[in-house]
Order: structure tokens, then sequence, then C-alpha cells
């Protein structure tokens, strides 16, 4: 794993994405190394073209002193890298920023697949606004393991979900991303729904950077179910009645949910 240290000039960017103003990436990178990820577009403007994802981080080391205002109202922590990977527990650099954050009482969203931030839960509990969601997949731990092979297994993932919410964080599943006819949705909500108060879901998002690693992973593991992933990547009619099925499914739960396909 090549560590870099590396000075911004701002840590705080503006953000497209449907629920979030501003993002915050603490690190460029992610020693997660998901082969899903679609967050590797990343090395294209950051120095690691021809570098393998989850073979180098970034460690933006001046990110907290960057952050001497907001004036906006919600910040996504975490949109293309995950703000506690390992690197966090010696850097700090999310809990830095999240403490420069704290007198401008921003709306604060934070996404991760770890563990680690259990150790900030002092901090988070300061903001008045803040949610966080844990992002699972896959619950099968062996599936898991070749997916996302040095991120915290899914069981851990949601001990991490109902710990935060006996300590009364706002929480919330991010189902994501969802293998088609591999993941099993319906068990993630009923193991999750005492412990989460919103249930997110995004489908698996198929593109140029990570085709090839999934369709590796398939031919590896489920090759019986290539030819329909070859379908649904051309035809959203799956999707949409996906979609369809998970409302219903949530509806007769009756959990609170939002659903980001194909954003
Ligand atoms: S944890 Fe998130 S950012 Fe990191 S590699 Fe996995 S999907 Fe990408």
């Amino acid at each position: 794993m090549k560590i870099d240290e590396k000075k911004v000039k701002s840590v705080i960017t503006k953000s497209k994405l449907p629920d979030a103003d501003y993002v915050i990436n603490p690190y460029v990178g992610c020693q997660h190394g998901c082969i899903y990820c679609y967050a590797d577009f990343m090395k294209r403007f950051t120095g690691h073209s021809g570098e393998k994802w989850g073979s180098f981080v970034d460690v933006k080391i001046n990110a907290a002193e960057t952050v001497k205002k907001f004036e906006g109202s919600n910040i996504l922590i975490g949109s293309v890298t995950d703000p506690y990977q390992p690197l966090e527990k010696k850097y700090k650099i999310t809990r830095k920023c999240l403490e420069k954050l704290l007198p401008f009482n921003p709306k604060i969203d934070i996404l991760t697949k770890s563990d680690i931030i259990l150790s900030d839960l002092d901090i988070l509990k300061k903001f008045k606004n803040l949610r966080v969601g844990i992002s699972i997949g896959i619950l099968d731990d062996k599936f898991s393991k070749k997916l996302e092979p040095f991120a915290p297994s899914p069981k851990k993932r949601l001990e991490v979900l109902k710990k935060l919410k006996q300590e009364g964080i706002n929480t919330y599943l991010f189902i994501s991303p969802i293998f088609p006819r591999i993941s099993d949705f319906k068990k993630l909500v009923d193991i999750s729904k005492e412990y989460v108060d919103k249930i997110l879901f995004e489908n698996l998002n198929i593109r140029a950077n990570n085709k090839k690693r999934i369709f590796e992973f398939l031919k590896q593991n489920k090759p019986g179910l290539v030819p329909f992933y070859e379908k649904i990547q051309k035809d959203n009619s799956y999707w949409d009645n996906f979609k369809s099925e998970i409302l219903r499914y949530c509806e007769r739960q009756d959990v609170d949910c939002e659903i980001y396909f194909n954003h």
C-alpha cells in the first residue's frame, strides 16, 4: 500500500449528488479496495492513473486546517472514499474535520463500512443534525471477502449500526450495491430494521471503470449469472421492477426507505 501525505487547498467541495450540497473526502483512494467501487474514476484527477484501486491512499494531511468557515447547509463525508478506513486510526483526518465543522452546526451525513467510526462517538453526539450510514450490499461473508477484501465483515457492520443506534445516533443502512440474484435485500431489511431510522437502496452501477472487475468476479463465482448481468446492463426495466418490489416490501415491514437507482 502506497501512502502519501498531500496538502490540499480546500477539503470541502461542492457536490451534484442528490442529497448533498457539499462533500468532504479526507483521503484520496481507499484501503478497503472494493472491486465494484466506481470511485476509482478519481485516479484520473489525482495522478494515480494506471494504479490499482486499493493500492494507494493520499492522506489530505492539512484537511482540517482548510475548514475555516462553512455557510452551506449539508455535507456528505465519504462520497469517494471511506472516511473511516484503517488509516483514520493513525491520522484522524475525519475527526479533525468534524471538530472544525462543529461550531458551524451543519447537517452532516457520514457514510462508511467501518467500525472505526465508533471511536468518534463523543464528537458525533455533539452535532445537532447528523446521521451515519453503514453500507452493506451483500450479507454472505464468502462473497463479501471477495468483493470488499479489506472492509470489515457485514456482520461487524451490522453490529456498528446497532451500537450507533443504542448511542442515540440517527442511522441508516445503505444497501449498496445490490448485486441482482446475489444480494438478499429482504434479509438485510429484516435484520437491520430495529436499529436504523431509514434504509437507502442503490443498484449495482456497472460503469466502464469497474465493469471488467465485476464480470471477472461473476465468471469466477457465479458464471451462470453472466448473461443475465449483460442483459440488465442494457435494459433498465429490471431495476424499475425491482424498485417496485423494494417499495412494497418496505411498506409491509413499515420501513422508511429511499431508492437511488441509476443516479
Ligand atoms: S469502502 Fe467505499 S470508497 Fe472504499 S473501496 Fe469500498 S466502495 Fe469504494
